[in-house]
C-alpha cells in the first residue's frame, strides 16, 4: 500500500470515549481484584484528578509528537442495570460539549461512537450523529460501533445512508487484528482495528504489530480515553507512547481516521 510522502507504513490513532467519570461502584468492583491500585486511584481522585478524564494527557502527548488522533464520542441513550450501561455520560452536558469543541478547535477529529443498540438501527445512529454534529456545528464522517457490535447486512448500509464515510468497527478486543483497509460494497472505507488496549498485551502482540509495519500496512490503534491513566493502566500509557515513538522514528505517517479515510478513498 502506498502512503503519504512515501512513508514506509501508517499508524492511525483513535480513542473510544466510553466513560469520563469514575463512579463509586468502579472502585468496589475493581477493588476486589486489585485493592491497592484502587486505593491509590481513589486517593488521586480525592486530590482532584479524575481518573477517567484523560483528554489533556492525550492531547499533550500527541501534540508533543505533532499528531492529532480521532476521539469517538458515545451517546448512550439506553439505561439498563448492567455494566454495559452504568456510568455513561451525558454528551449534552456543558463539560462534554466544551471538551468536544475544544478538541475539534485544536484539530483533533471528533467521530461518532455508535451506542450499544445502534449498529442495526438507522434511527438511533442517525439521531446520535445529529446530536454530535449539533455540538460541533459541522459534519461527522468517521465512526466506530461501541463494543464492536456489527451486523454485516445492516451496519455499513446504515453508515452509508446517514453520511458516514469511514468506519473502524472490524477487529478484536482480545487479540491483534492483521486485516487491512477495504472498501465495502456500500462504499464505506473500513479501517480495521489492529490493537485495542483491552488485550492482555504481550511481546508477541508487539511483534505482530511490527509485522504490519514491515509489510507496509496501517496499524490502527484504539486506546480508550478513560483508561489512559498511569495508576490503573500503566501499560496502556507506555505501550501507546512506545508506538508513537517507534512510528516517528521510522518516518511512518501518523494520522487520524478521517485523514486515513480520505487518503484510502483515493487508493481503494
Ligand atoms: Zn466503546
Amino acid at each position: 500500500m502506498k502512503w503519504k510522502n512515501d512513508a514506509p507504513y501508517a499508524v492511525c490513532l483513535s480513542h473510544d470515549v466510553d466513560r469520563v467519570k469514575k463512579q463509586w461502584y468502579h472502585y468496589l468492583v475493581y477493588g476486589l481484584k486489585r485493592p491497592a491500585v484502587q486505593f491509590r486511584s481513589l486517593l488521586s481522585k480525592m486530590e482532584g484528578n479524575e481518573p477517567y478524564w484523560n483528554f489533556q494527557k492525550l492531547v499533550e502527548l500527541e501534540e508533543m509528537y505533532d499528531v492529532k488522533s480521532t476521539f469517538f464520542f458515545l451517546n448512550e441513550s439506553h439505561k439498563e442495570m448492567s455494566a454495559n450501561f452504568m456510568g455513561r455520560y451525558d454528551i449534552k452536558s456543558m463539560a462534554l460539549q466544551s471538551i468536544i469543541r475544544e478538541l475539534d478547535r485544536r484539530g483533533f477529529e471528533i467521530g461518532l461512537h455508535g451506542s450499544y443498540y445502534s449498529f442495526n438501527s438507522e434511527e438511533i445512529l442517525a439521531s446520535e450523529k445529529r446530536v454530535l454534529e449539533g455540538i460541533l456545528g459541522h459534519q461527522v464522517v468517521s465512526t466506530r460501533q461501541h463494543h464492536l457490535n456489527f451486523d454485516d447486512k445492516t451496519t455499513w448500509q446504515i453508515h452509508k445512508k446517514i453520511g458516514i464515510k469511514y468506519d473502524s468497527t472490524l477487529g478484536y478486543s482480545t487479540k491483534v487484528g492483521m486485516e487491512q483497509p477495504l472498501r465495502t460494497v456500500e462504499g464505506i472505507v473500513e479501517i480495521p482495528i489492529t490493537l485495542m488496549d483491552t488485550v492482555n498485551f504481550t511481546e508477541d502482540m508487539y511483534k505482530e504489530c511490527c509485522q504490519v509495519a514491515k509489510d507496509g500496512g496501517i496499524i490502527m490503534l484504539n486506546f480508550h480515553q478513560c483508561h489512559f491513566n498511569e495508576i490503573e493502566y500503566p501499560d496502556n500509557v507506555s505501550i501507546y507512547t512506545k508506538f508513537l515513538a517507534k512510528a516517528k522514528n521510522d518516518g511512518a505517517w501518523i494520522m487520524n481516521v478521517k485523514e486515513a479515510g480520505e487518503w484510502l478513498d483515493e487508493q481503494l
